[in-house]
């Protein structure tokens, strides 16, 4: 039997395939981001306990009530906003699921929709998968920071949505106060547009600066879906637990798809995320732990002939290998993970063109030790 692939040109993630290659070659993986520490203890109790108090049938497919109502109350007073969690809120399998759902939701065979590269990796394949057309937008190196007047000129009749990112994957970039003046002039000669923004690494942002949610900015907020992660809040990737916020009927929508899509999540989760919520120095002290790593981990590079550039948000941080090698950048971290035992990502594959600027993507959302034993690796007659 033949399938007509719907997405011909992908193949395995490159996520994938460097943590396969990292196994394969028992190297320390600094590619694929996730933490290799242990997550809230307490957290875990809360659902072991969920699921002792029987809590394992079906919950509500928009969300257990009572997590959307503590949702709600997080971002009204984090963002200065009146989320409804009732008709606002939708629970969803992570973060990649939300983005996901709310392009199914919007998209029509031929929109467009804008993107910026380097771009996480699922959005293109979102786009193409309900037969939208991606137009790409090089953000350039090594600011990345959002080219306004090339966005006005990429706009079409037929551009049905912009996705944004920030912090953005891989580039570390956050938003600046300017690129949100842009966006709502923008978007005020534009009616049609929807706006995408993907924020799972809100609580993941440094040097001081606040998180520009989308959120806080009515005009943009309300023609927005804002996706969230409790992986990246939790330290828990595996759990695969997120959320979508958008105005209430933009939300139905969103919600006609998702019921026939993943129709509802993991019940005992959601239950101890409700709970674990009330704390809230569970996510606001997160930053100032993930920018020690960062500075750590700098620190340690120092050792090293890569060049940092600087990452302000996420878990990760871009190196430039360019004083080493000429070597393309998918083949030089083969390299890497062969002959010193470290796994990274290469940045050309967050390009559909493949463009290459000699950078490598790490991610610093490891243990001391796990960081300071890549650095010592990677200086090793590089
Ligand atoms: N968006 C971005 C920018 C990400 O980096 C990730 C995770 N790597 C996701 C979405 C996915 O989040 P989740 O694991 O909750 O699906």
């Amino acid at each position: 039997m033949i399938i007509h692939s719907k997405l011909p040109n992908v193949g395995t993630t490159i996520f994938t395939l460097m943590s396969q290659l990292a196994a394969q070659h028992n190297a320390i993986n600094l590619g694929q981001g996730f933490p290799d520490y242990a997550m809230s203890g307490e957290l875990v109790e809360l659902v072991v306990a969920a699921m002792r108090n029987g809590n394992n049938q079906y919950p509500h497919t928009n969300g257990l009530p009572l997590l959307r109502q503590r949702l709600a109350e997080k971002v009204n007073k984090l963002y200065n906003t009146q989320v409804n969690g009732e008709t606002d809120i939708t629970i969803t399998v992570g973060g990649t699921y939300a983005m996901y759902n709310a392009l199914t939701t919007i998209l029509q065979p031929g929109d467009e929709v804008v993107v910026f590269e380097p771009a996480f990796d699922s959005y293109l394949p979102n786009i193409e998968v309900n037969g939208g057309i991606p137009v790409l937008i090089t953000l350039p190196y090594p600011t990345f920071s959002i080219p306004w007047d090339e966005v006005r000129a990429k706009i079409t009749p037929k551009t049905r949505a912009i996705i944004i990112n920030s912090p953005q994957n891989p580039s570390g970039a956050v938003l600046q106060p300017e690129d949100i003046t842009q966006l709502e002039s923008l978007l005020e000669e534009h009616e049609n547009i929807v706006l995408v923004s993907d924020e799972v690494y809100e609580h993941l942002i440094f040097d001081g600066k606040p998180h520009l949610s989308i959120l806080r900015y009515p005009a943009l907020a309300a023609r927005s879906f804002v996706c969230f992660s409790f992986g990246k809040t939790y330290h828990c990737t595996g759990w695969k637990m997120g959320y979508c916020i958008a105005p209430a009927a933009m939300m139905a929508e969103f919600r006609r798809v998702h019921q026939f899509n993943a129709f509802c999540c993991p019940a005992p989760v959601q239950v101890a995320l409700a709970e674990y919520l009330l704390n809230e120095n569970a996510y606001l002290e997160l930053s100032s732990f993930m920018q020690q790593k960062r500075d750590y981990f700098r620190q340690m590079m120092l050792q090293t002939p890569f060049k940092p550039i600087p990452s302000y948000g996420s878990y990760f941080e871009c190196y430039s290998y360019a004083d080493i090698s000429n070597q393309p950048d998918k083949e030089f971290a083969m390299r890497l993970v062969k002959e010193k035992g470290v796994a990274v990502i290469p940045m050309s594959s967050f390009y559909k063109s493949g463009l290459d600027n000699k950078l490598l993507r790490f991610c610093f959302a490891k243990k001391e030790e796990t960081l300071a034993a890549a650095a010592k690796r990677l200086a090793s007659g590089t």
